[in-house]
């Protein structure tokens, strides 16, 4: 059966709504493609911290500053090990040099504007204004035996997808690397400083953030150099970078098809993402504007030459939308495509959808949502519901963003207002 006479023969059986349907407009260039914006827009470029610079180079600016180059592996250790930017800290510095070392090495590069705390406190979700005023978030999420920290690799995002608050804002700018790092810090500092709730008495995990996923906003393989550069400093063993295994971080994509086999070729074995969303190039061209660059085949063959490259088994990140992707059909269709590509090399993470503020899409019913986990399950596809965490604090994509400058827009508002 082709794919179009499934969609044929779905039949009154099951509605199906779409992007265009429900009222939502494609933006397009002058060509008349969908809009994805892949470069950055040019903007001031934040400060240059220790992070961005290889241990090399950190060494030689401590000696541009004046100071011997050894005196790098002490910042680096208060950095990474310590998890600290503050002088005060840094008795075993030179006093008369420590203030203007630290000021030219670990330039403030995050502002907190809000945290917001749920599930008990195991759940935080950060706002930071970044040097030029850009806001960006991330969500630290302890779970028993890990902590998980969801990062952002740009401000806002130019892939466009229509059920993403992120990508219906565009894209301010690439963050540097050592902006994708620092939110790993702050977070560990937190986490040292007891402030991360939900701590079982008989949990000896270590203290720190152990899982990296790159699933806050933007698209982590539009910044492809920074964004590298970061896992290789993640991986790092410290004091040069912060020490984690490569395979707790996960690699989120919508499916940029030549960066996945740039990727591949890393030799770094972190985890693999690609957000489908749909196995049909019908829905999925709306669904993932980038469709219109590389199609659902294409970003499969690249997803399974991940996977025969690395030996790291690929996840297939599918948001379950009612009625717009969640068909029984959709699901056969998904372990089709997936075992025509062999066996053991894949599992699925279905998620609810988490509607964004205004949207009339609503995530999946859940007879609907359980029929399409056991159907890939029953074709041999390993398939666990994702949970949604941090539901209730915007944890979705973006949404604290949103509704901040939202905020800010009214407060402008009402301020031109006269009294
Ligand atoms: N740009 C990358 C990573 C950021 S988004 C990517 O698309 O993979 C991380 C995941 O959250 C993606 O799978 C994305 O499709 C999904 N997502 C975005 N908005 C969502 C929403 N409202 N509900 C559920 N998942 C969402």
């Amino acid at each position: 059966m082709t794919e179009n006479s499934r969609i044929r023969s779905t039949g009154p059986a099951k509605t199906q709504v779409r992007p265009r349907t429900e009222g939502w407009t494609q933006k397009t260039d002058e060509s008349g493609r969908p809009l994805l914006q892949f470069a950055s827009p040019k903007r001031g470029k934040p400060p240059v911290h220790l992070a961005d610079l290889t241990p090399a180079e950190r060494a030689e600016k401590v000696k541009e500053l004046g100071l011997p180059g050894f005196r790098a592996k002490q910042l680096s250790t208060h950095y990474f090990t310590h998890y600290t930017s503050d002088p005060a800290h840094m008795t075993d510095l030179p006093a008369a040099q420590r203030d203007e070392l630290v000021a030219g090495m670990l330039p403030p590069l995050l502002t907190e504007v809000r945290r917001l705390e749920t599930d008990k406190g195991d759940t935080i979700k950060f706002l930071w204004r970044l040097h030029d005023g850009a806001l960006v978030e991330s969500v630290l999420m302890r779970y028993p035996g890990r902590i998980t920290l969801c990062v952002s690799s740009q401000a806002g995002c130019g892939m466009n997808c229509p059920f993403c608050a992120t990508g219906q804002a565009g894209l301010t700018r690439n963050m540097s690397t050592a902006e994708i790092i620092e939110q790993i810090v702050r977070a560990n500092r937190l986490i040292a400083n007891g402030e991360l709730g939900g701590k079982k008495a008989d949990d000896h995990s270590m203290e720190r953030v152990s899982n990296i996923v790159f699933m806050g906003m933007g698209e982590p393989l539009a910044n492809y150099k920074r964004v590298m550069d970061a896992v290789r400093i993640m991986v790092a063993p410290q004091p040069d970078g912060l020490g984690m295994s490569a395979r707790g971080i996960t690699v989120s994509t919508v499916g940029l098809v030549p960066a996945i086999r740039k990727l591949a070729d890393e030799n770094i074995p972190v985890t693999f993402a690609l957000s489908l969303h749909a196995p049909d190039d019908h829905l999925r061209d709306e669904l993932i504007p980038v469709n219109s660059r590389w199609k659902v085949d294409e970003a499969l063959d690249a997803a399974r030459e991940y996977y025969e490259k690395t030996g790291r088994r690929v996840s297939i990140e599918y948001a379950l939308i009612k009625d717009m992707n969640d068909h029984a059909w959709r699901a056969d269709l998904l372990a089709e495509k997936l075992n025509q590509r062999g066996r053991g090399w894949v599992h699925v993470n279905p998620i609810p959808l988490n509607p964004t503020p205004g949207s009339v899409w609503t995530s999946s019913e859940k007879d609907v949502t359980d029929e399409f986990v056991r159907r890939l399950n029953d074709a041999g596809i390993p398939t666990t519901l994702r949970d949604t965490r941090g539901k209730e604090i915007d944890g979705a994509c973006g949404q604290l963003v949103a509704t901040t400058e939202d905020e800010a827009a009214a407060a402008a508002v009402n301020a031109a207002q006269p009294r």
